[in-house]
C-alpha cells in the first residue's frame, strides 16, 4: 500500500568490523534476524565473539536477561556470501569507508535484492544521492548513520537521499524506535550533523599536536576538564579509528571545497604508517602495554 510502513523483519549488515558487530548486536537484541557478512572469515568469527562478550557485558550488568542474550545470539547468522543478502527485508551496509567498495557491494548486491528490500549505508561522509543513483531503487535508499559504540550510542542519523521516499524513510525511522534509539533527520550533505561539526574539531585537535601548543595528554586533558567532553579529541580519534577520520576529512575538504576543512598531514602521516587507532593497536596513543601511552 503506497505511504504505508513496510514490515522489516529480516536485517542485512554487509561489513563486520566495529560499526558493523554493534549494528547486528542491537538488531538481533530487538528482535530482528540478522545476516551478517564479510570478506574476511576472520572478521566475522571476530565480530561474533565481540557480540557475545558485549551482550554478556549488559546481562552482568542487568540490563538484559540471560534469556534475551541468548535469543539475540541465536537470531545472528553470518555467510561470506554477500549476495545471500539479498532477500533480507532491510540491508545496511557498514563495510570499509571507502566509495568504490561501498558501490562494488551494491552493483553485486543488486541483482539479488528482492522488490521491496531497502537500501542502506552506515558510511560517515560519503553522498547518499550519489550511492543511491548508482542502484536500481534511490527511492528505496538511504543513510542509516549509527555512532560507536552501537550498542551504547543512543543516536541514530537518518539521511534522504534526494529520491529516497516517505515509505522508507518511515520504515527506518520505526526500526530506529524499535531499537530504542532516537532518530535524527540529517540533509544529505558532506559528512551529515555529527561528523561535520565532530571531525573539523578532531582535525583541530591534530593540527594543535602539530603545531605544537599542546602535548597528546595536554590536548585531551584540557577538552575533557576545560569543555566537560567525556574522551579528549585525540583519544577519541583513535577511537574511531584514523583512518575513517582521515576519509570524512577528505569528503568534506572536496565536498565543500574549503581550505578550513583541509585535513591536518600529521594525521594523514599516522594513517601512512598503519597507526589507525585502536584497532590496529597504535595511533595517538599506544595500546599495546596495560595504559595507553601517547605517541608524541
Ligand atoms: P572497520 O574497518 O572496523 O570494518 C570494516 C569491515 O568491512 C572490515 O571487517 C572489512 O573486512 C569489511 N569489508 C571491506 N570490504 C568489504 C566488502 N567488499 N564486503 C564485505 N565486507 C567488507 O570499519 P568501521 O569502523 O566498522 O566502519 C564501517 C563503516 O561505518 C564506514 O562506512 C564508516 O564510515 C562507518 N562509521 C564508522 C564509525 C566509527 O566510529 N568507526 C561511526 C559511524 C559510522
Amino acid at each position: 500500500m503506497e505511504g504505508s510502513q513496510m514490515a522489516i523483519k529480516t536485517v542485512g549488515v554487509v561489513g563486520a568490523g566495529q560499526m558493523g558487530n554493534g549494528i547486528a548486536h542491537v538488531m538481533a537484541l530487538a528482535g530482528y534476524d540478522v545476516l551478517l557478512t564479510d570478506i574476511s572469515q576472520d572478521a566475522l568469527d571476530a565480530a561474533l565473539d565481540t557480540v557475545r562478550k558485549n551482550l554478556e557485558r549488559q546481562v552482568s550488568r542487568d540490563k538484559i536477561s540471560q534469556s534475551d542474550a541468548d535469543a539475540a545470539m541465536a537470531r545472528i547468522k553470518t555467510t561470506l556470501t554477500l549476495t545471500d543478502l539479498g532477500p533480507s527485508d532491510l540491508i545496511i551496509e557498514a563495510a570499509t569507508e571507502r566509495e568504490t567498495v561501498k558501490q562494488a557491494i551494491f552493483e553485486d548486491l543488486l541483482p539479488h535484492l528482492g522488490p521491496e528490500t531497502i537500501l542502506t549505508s552506515n558510511t560517515s561522509s560519503i553522498s547518499i544521492t550519489r550511492l543511491a543513483s548508482r542502484t536500481d531503487r534511490p527511492e528505496k535508499f538511504m543513510g542509516f548513520h549509527f555512532m560507536n559504540p552501537v550498542p551504547v550510542m543512543q543516536l541514530v542519523e537518518l539521511i534522504r537521499g534526494i529520491a529516497t521516499d516517505q515509505a522508507t524513510f518511515e520504515a527506518c525511522q520505526e526500526v530506529v524506535e524499535n531499537l530504542g534509539k532516537t532518530a535524527a533527520s540529517a540533509e544529505d550533505f558532506p559528512a551529515f550533523i555529527v561528523n561535520r561539526i565532530l571531525m573539523p574539531m578532531i582535525n583541530e585537535a591534530v593540527y594543535t599536536l602539530y603545531e605544537g601548543v599542546g602535548s597528546v595528554k595536554s590536548i585531551d586533558q584540557s577538552m575533557k576538564l576545560g569543555a566537560n567532553h567525556p574522551m579528549g579529541p585525540l583519544e577519541l580519534a583513535d577511537f574511531i579509528g584514523l583512518d575513517t577520520c582521515l576519509a570524512i576529512m577528505n569528503v568534506l575538504h572536496d565536498g565543500l571545497a574549503d581550505t578550513k576543512y583541509r585535513p591536518c598531514p600529521l594525521l594523514t602521516k599516522y594513517v601512512e604508517a598503519g597507526w589507525l587507532g585502536r584497532k590496529t593497536g597504535r595511533g595517538f596513543y599506544d595500546y599495546r602495554g596495560d595504559v595507553p601511552v601517547p605517541t608524541r
